[in-house]
């Protein structure tokens, strides 16, 4: 179930100058608490019958109950995560606006402090998506922590192998034959992919299927950093801005579309994506920590390919990724998804 008093709360803080900086750290730290305690906090937002909760309130001129409820839920959210002590724990009826803004502030002097390593939701996740798709993240995240440790195995065991290895032609089908620089090159880039994702921290957006049309909620995602209004993403599977967060559309949430590990290698017959999410979160992750790009697809891999050239094709999918590593090797080294599709060739070699 969507969380929609969290939803609520947030949605609340993030369309305040007060409050929108509370957004990131909340979200932070309900990532840190087991499940039970969010659905705990998600309920204590729920006021039930909204007219009995909001008796002895004084609602200003021009303001709805719900509007004064939902900023109720935003001061409790801080004081439950954080923990505030009086007075905001008594009689949550008598706040008012003043008194919130002190919530906010009070919320604001605790909530700095460093990130824990690995990958947080952020607050477009605990408002819109399900428990399933909160699920699937957290295993791609660890699916693409193995598919970066056995691509490293793959390349390491590639350089030193004959012409026809498992590991070797793997190599070379999404890399090409560059010689020894062509190995270091790729380690280089799963290395950084690796010291990511065990040192650093990074926020994971939802533009799921869970967000209404219309939301208002605002989540910073643009590379200038300015809030935007929350949308489902139908173009993209997923995307990555530098510095700031990644995140994922609706395929990537799309039950049936998916899987979040393969387990055979790509055939490089079809222009398929067979993409796995654990494959989609590396192929994020190697934009934001490796800076990769979608590299543009030149005319000799179209040659390759049988095709005629197009222009500003992205390189997506196992065979233009192939195309591209045997006409361009310097650009596949560079392009995202030669790693999602060579690292998750790694991760179904049983036998190298
Ligand atoms: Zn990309």
């Amino acid at each position: 179930m969507p969380k929609t008093y969290l939803a609520k709360a947030l949605r609340t803080l993030s369309l305040r100058d007060d409050g929108k900086r509370l957004v990131e750290p909340i979200a932070r730290k309900l990532s840190a608490l087991p499940s039970s305690q969010v659905n705990t906090i998600n309920k204590a937002l729920d006021f039930g019958w909204l007219a009995w909760a909001m008796r002895g309130v004084r609602v200003p001129p021009g303001r709805t109950a719900e509007y004064i409820a939902d900023l109720r839920r935003a001061a409790i959210l801080c004081a439950k995560v954080y923990e505030l002590q009086r007075p905001f724990s008594v009689s949550a009826e008598g706040w008012d606006e003043r008194e919130l803004r002190t919530v906010f502030e009070q919320a604001e002097r605790v909530s700095r402090g460093a990130a824990n390593p690995g990958y947080y939701l952020r607050g477009s996740f605990w408002g819109f998506s399900n428990h399933s798709e909160r699920e699937w993240i957290r295993s791609a995240w660890f699916a693409a922590e193995r598919l970066v440790r056995l691509g490293l195995r793959a390349v390491g065991i590639a350089s030193v192998q004959v012409n026809g290895g498992a590991s070797r032609t793997f190599f070379e089908r999404y890399f090409g034959t560059g010689g020894g620089m062509q190995y270091e090159r790729v380690r280089k880039v799963l290395r950084k992919i690796q010291k990511g994702m065990w040192h650093s921290s990074v926020g994971i957006a939802y533009q799921g299927m869970g967000v209404p049309a219309n939301e208002q909620y605002r989540e910073t995602s643009g590379s200038l950093g300015v809030p935007v209004a929350l949308k489902q993403n139908l173009d993209e599977w997923g995307w990555s801005r530098e510095g700031r967060c990644i995140g994922f559309g609706v395929s990537f949430f799309l039950p049936d579309q998916t899987v979040i590990e393969r387990t055979t290698p790509h055939t490089v017959e079809t222009l398929n994506m067979e993409v796995s999410r654990g494959g989609a979160v590396l192929h994020e992750l190697s934009h934001y920590y490796a800076k990769t790009a979608d590299e543009i697809v030149p005319a000799a891999a179209f040659h390759h390919l049988g095709r005629a050239p197009e222009g500003n094709v992205q390189a997506y999918s196992p065979k233009v990724c192939w195309a591209l590593a045997q006409t361009n090797p310097d650009q596949a080294v560079n392009n995202a998804d030669s790693y999602r599709s060579f690292c998750e060739d790694a991760g179904t070699l049983w036998v190298i």
